[in-house]
């Protein structure tokens, strides 16, 4: 790539832009990373100006161009941010500084993604530097063949568990997608190569698609309507965790042809959809109207499926503003930036951004939305790491009590001071966004009852008052263990060991799916006896696990679910007809459309569990069951 490949881009949207700059910016990147290669052997400044070039597809603003292609400048060279500022103003300079920074978290030790992805949007002040990150990891992906293989695992990993998440909460769907295949293609690659056969379609079905596609082509244009119509985009991954998640084989994932239809106004999208519905039955409880009612992410679209020559076809109709949005989320926003905004769906979408930031309802106008997105997020929280990297959650004006109570009570009750940012302070200390934090224990230490006075997490208080009771009373009674948790103990046992595992999020694993046990530090991690994630792990950290075949033990199961009308009712009367006992159940919302259950029941014994889960499994609009592991 060239930078005049860049700068013809960049010229696509933006007639205006400030082309000086960008060949500035190049030069200044190419001068201080010269004689430096990538592990391909190309020159590096091919790193910068293909992650530029991805974000000109997403027609970012000048400064995010620049950026980009200054982004691996003052860690990798002798520049300094001062120099950066210099030549090309404050605006790129704290957008480099952004990144700068997030290069030096370490997400594998984190457990707690949530944490960390509020860390890094917090971290990078402005949205944009996310964004640009987002470029930057999907070129490094692109380019990941070159790396050794244990190298390339790790780094999948890393990406699958948080990136291609961020990506999907900014709502930025086509990286996302890629990013998941690229990942899973270096995790799975035997199971990557399966899928990829069974969605290139064959010769015959090619020429359905195009038959089907001809037929409406004709219709439309007789009725005078533009638009344009595409294949499906394959997503690998997606197709991979459904069949995870809904328990079927390889073989019983299918293909649909999938069609999408892209307009320019709305009346149009209705008038297509009723061109398909004449042509074709409708498949009944397939069509859903994502114009009228989007979705949180501001997602619009006309979905249906049809019996289209004998087979089943979906299709989503939309006008090309929510074909960006579906793609690229909020980058696609950025096409306001000095225009006025005369757009009633608005409000709504800032909505979704101040969802997307955890803010507060208050108004915001148009005009202050891109200002908006710069500003700093979370004031009321910190986000700090233990020396090992893994990232704590506190309230603002915390102290190192209620870090030490945040890991664990014993570490709490026994702490005398700590070490922050490699300086002893005293346990008044206040805590700051991004400190280090290293806890100093005394054998016979004890918690004092000032501590309250300076404590803020209720977690910290609730332990301290709770020794100091005990003090009282004197005589110390054992704590009993919570039933419920017993229980589930037993429900999993792993040869050899007495031990509770906790249960790994990627393959949720549940009975009647086989299951193994996985060291991790100290503790073990349950998995599926077929999860993708455990064929090359060790053999000698992999231990057998199965399901014991209690009688009359109560659990807890958690349960996914599409929050349409009477979903609960379902679930309840499913459970109720076959006779089981619910002693608890909760419910969230999770997103619009999107809700969490949780049902404590008793079963009588394994087979008892196995059918209810089958059962709920049934239910519309379930997606995922889990065991609740308290
Ligand atoms: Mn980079």
């Amino acid at each position: 790539m060239e930078i005049k490949d860049l700068i013809k881009k960049v010229q696509e949207y933006d007639k205006e832009a400030d082309i000086e700059l960008i060949k500035k910016a190049y030069e200044f990147a190419e001068k201080y990373h010269k004689g430096i290669s990538r592990e391909s052997g190309e020159p590096y400044i091919q790193h910068p100006l293909n992650v530029a070039y991805i974000l000109a597809g997403l027609e970012v603003d000048i400064e995010s161009i620049v950026a980009a292609l200054l982004h691996d400048i003052v860690e990798d060279t002798s520049i300094s941010l001062d120099e950066i500022s210099k030549d090309f103003g404050e605006d790129v300079k704290n957008l480099v500084d952004g990144l700068t920074k997030l290069k030096r978290f370490k997400y594998e030790k984190t457990r707690d993604t949530e944490s960390l992805r509020k860390l890094f949007i917090t971290t990078s002040r402005d949205l944009r530097v996310i964004i640009i990150k987002l470029a930057d990891k999907l070129h490094n992906m692109r380019t990941i063949d070159y790396l050794p293989e244990e190298k390339q695992k790790k780094i999948a990993q890393v990406t699958l568990d948080f990136y291609a998440p961020l990506a999907s909460r900014m709502g930025m769907f086509a990286i996302k997608a890629e990013l998941e295949d690229l990942s899973f293609k270096v995790l799975n690659p035997e199971m990557y190569e399966k899928f990829d056969k069974k969605l290139t379609p064959s010769k015959e079905r090619e020429a359905e698609i195009k038959k089907i596609k001809g037929i409406i082509e004709k219709k439309l244009k007789e009725r005078g309507i533009d638009s344009k119509m595409f294949g499906r985009s394959k997503h690998i991954y997606s197709l991979y965790k459904k069949m995870i998640q809904k328990n079927r084989n390889f073989n019983e994932i299918y293909d649909l042809i999938g069609i999408r239809i892209v307009t320019d106004t709305v009346k149009n999208c209705y008038e297509i959809l009723g061109i398909i519905h004449n042509e074709w039955p409708p498949i009944p409880g397939e069509f859903d109207d994502y114009i009228a009612v989007p979705k949180k992410n501001m997602y619009q679209s006309l979905h249906t499926a049809v019996m289209a020559l004998n087979q089943p076809v979906e299709f989503q109709i939309r006008t090309s503003y929510m074909d960006r949005v579906a793609e690229e989320g909020i980058a696609a926003h950025w096409k306001y930036k000095g225009t006025k905004i005369k757009d009633k769906g608005f409000d709504k979408k800032l909505s979704w951004v101040r969802d997307l930031l955890g803010l507060g309802k208050e108004k915001i106008s148009p005009k202050e939305f891109r200002e908006f997105l710069k500003e700093e997020f979370f004031e009321d929280e910190i986000y700090v790491f233990t020396p090992t990297t893994e990232v704590i959650a506190l309230p603002k004006g915390s102290t190192p009590i209620d870090f030490a109570y945040a890991i664990h009570s014993d570490l709490g009750d026994k702490c005398t001071g700590a070490i922050v940012n490699g300086r002893i302070v005293s346990l008044r200390h206040e805590l700051k966004h991004g400190d280090i934090i290293k806890i100093l224990t005394q054998k016979d230490a004890t918690p004092k009852r000032d501590w309250l006075k300076i404590v803020k997490t209720s977690k910290a208080i609730a332990k301290i008052k709770r020794f100091l009771n005990l003090k009282q009373k004197v005589t110390l009674i054992k704590e009993p263990k919570k039933k419920e948790e017993r229980e589930v103990t037993s429900l999993i046992s792993i040869k050899g060991k007495d031990l509770k595992p906790r249960i790994a999020r990627c393959c949720n694993p549940l009975p009647p799916y086989e299951i193994i046990a996985y060291k991790s530090g100290t503790r073990y991690i349950l998995h599926r006896a077929d999860c993708p994630t455990m064929k090359d792990k060790p053999k000698n950290k992999k231990c057998e696990a199965e399901w014991n075949n209690l009688k009359n033990f109560k659990l807890t199961l958690g349960i996914n679910c599409i929050d349409r009308v009477g979903i609960l009712a379902d679930i309840i009367n499913t459970v109720s007809a076959t006779g089981t006992n619910i002693i608890r159940a909760t419910s969230k919302l999770l997103k619009i459309k999107d809700a969490e259950i949780t049902l404590t029941m008793e079963f009588e014994d394994l087979e008892h569990l196995k059918e209810m889960i089958s059962r709920i499994k049934r239910i519309k609009g379930v997606s995922i069951i889990w065991l609740n592991e308290d």
